[in-house]
């Protein structure tokens, strides 16, 4: 089996559009018919591979394989050559399982690039009707949740057929330029959008924005998605009274670190209105909830790289300057757990464990014998973790610090 006609990919097509259009171009009559016959080539050239290589091109990419994604590779390998192209020209298009996770959450790479995996939609894939119009294909980042407008043209992504309403999602109708309806996209008119919207979009892409702030010229896509993320998190997620969306991430930053720090000021206030019992009796969480958890990985805790967490931990270290040991506990005296403790000290909990083992760090209640302190247990005095690190971390080069050498 060969595929006569072998359409060059591009290089920021996704690889569902691609396989898509290898489909159209070699006239089958839809990408079932080109996968049915992938499966069968590949089954007689490598079953496990063939296994692993899925008929519906909504679950072609490999992230979407569980424990196969090896397989799944072999299987695009294979077709790359069904194809004609240059070996890893598919796996490149692919997003894979990444080993990286944004504050815990899960995220997928393509070339290079991590990105938070609840930062891909699931229900419908918006289209440019302008780009499709200059070449016919889907860009990959049209998948991302927060790309709402065309960076190129400037206006609204097209989520819905103009004609009969439906959501647009090419992996569904195997159809880029038209509807199931039989609309032509190419002739939908054009939505402006705002500044903002695009501002975002521009964003995404790595695109850099005009602004002095830090945080909007970083070139790593990896750290803007995680800077994006923590925003998302923290602000637009839950229903509050005072909701904030995406695109109000540049207003937030370009006052950076100050609005973080008149946020953090008024936690305090409320911790020490709200407070039930002594403050060396209450976690750090009690105040200032999974703040430290979710700033840890943006995805890298390298602090020249993790502005997030390099200005809360400044906020920190302001904090217990200011709050100096007293008779009446005050803030500085909150207890963390073992992976805030972490964070604080930029490296790993197996360091912490060893911290409090050799005597730099002192539990707040004692530990019954041959017991393993419990990792959300808050025990630590937040005083004393940041005076080690003051103390301890003179030579810091990286994010992951090392403060007592290996076993
Ligand atoms: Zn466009
Ligand atoms: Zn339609």
């Amino acid at each position: 089996m060969q595929l006569l006609i072998r359409p060059s990919p591009f290089s920021d097509e996704s690889l569902e559009s691609y396989l898509l259009r290898l489909s159209d171009a070699n006239f089958f009559e839809s990408y079932q018919e080109l996968s049915d016959a992938l499966w069968q080539w590949l089954y007689e050239h490598d079953h496990e591979a063939a296994g692993a290589f899925p008929k519906e091109l909504h679950l072609v990419n490999v992230y979407h394989a569980h424990q196969t994604s090896s397989f799944r590779v072999r299987a695009l390998t294979l077709v790359e050559k069904l194809a004609g192209l240059e070996i890893s020209t598919l796996t490149q298009l692919a997003l894979m399982h990444s080993s990286i996770r944004f504050a815990g959450k899960t995220a997928v790479f393509r070339s290079d690039i991590d990105i938070p995996r609840s930062f891909l939609r699931v229900a419908g894939i918006p289209i440019c009707p302008q780009c499709i119009k200059d070449q016919t294909y889907i860009r990959q980042f049209w998948h991302l949740k927060h790309y709402n407008a065309c960076h190129i043209h400037s206006c609204d992504l097209l989520k819905n057929c103009p004609s009969c309403n439906a959501v647009i999602n090419y992996m569904q109708s195997e159809k880029i330029s038209y509807c199931e309806c039989g609309f032509d996209f190419r002739e939908a008119s054009l939505s402006d959008t705002r500044r903002e919207t695009v501002n975002l979009s521009r964003f995404i892409v790595g695109q850099q924005i005009d602004s002095t702030n830090h945080f909007f010229n970083s070139s790593n896509l990896s750290f803007r998605y995680g800077a994006l993320l923590w925003f998302y998190e923290r602000y637009c997620k839950l229903v509050k009274n005072q909701n904030l969306v995406m695109t109000d991430c540049f207003e937030y930053f370009e006052k950076w670190p100050d609005v973080l720090y008149l946020e953090l000021n008024q936690q305090v206030e409320n911790g020490y209105l709200k407070q039930t019992k002594l403050l060396n009796h209450s976690s750090f969480e009690d105040v200032f909830g999974a703040l430290l958890n979710d700033s840890a990985y943006l995805p890298t805790a390298e602090l020249n790289k993790n502005l997030i967490l390099k200005a809360i931990i400044e906020y920190f270290v302001n904090l217990v300057g200011n709050n100096p040991k007293s008779k009446e506990p005050n803030m500085a005296d909150l207890l963390l757990n073992i992976n805030e403790a972490a964070v604080l000290l930029c490296t790993s909990t197996e360091q912490v464990y060893r911290l409090y083992q050799e005597g730099y760090l002192k539990l707040a209640s004692n530990l019954k014998l041959h017991v393993k302190l419990p990792a959300y247990q808050p025990a630590f005095y937040l005083r004393q973790v940041i005076e080690l690190r003051i103390a301890k971390m003179q030579s810091q080069r990286d994010g992951q610090n090392k403060y007592v050498s290996a076993w």
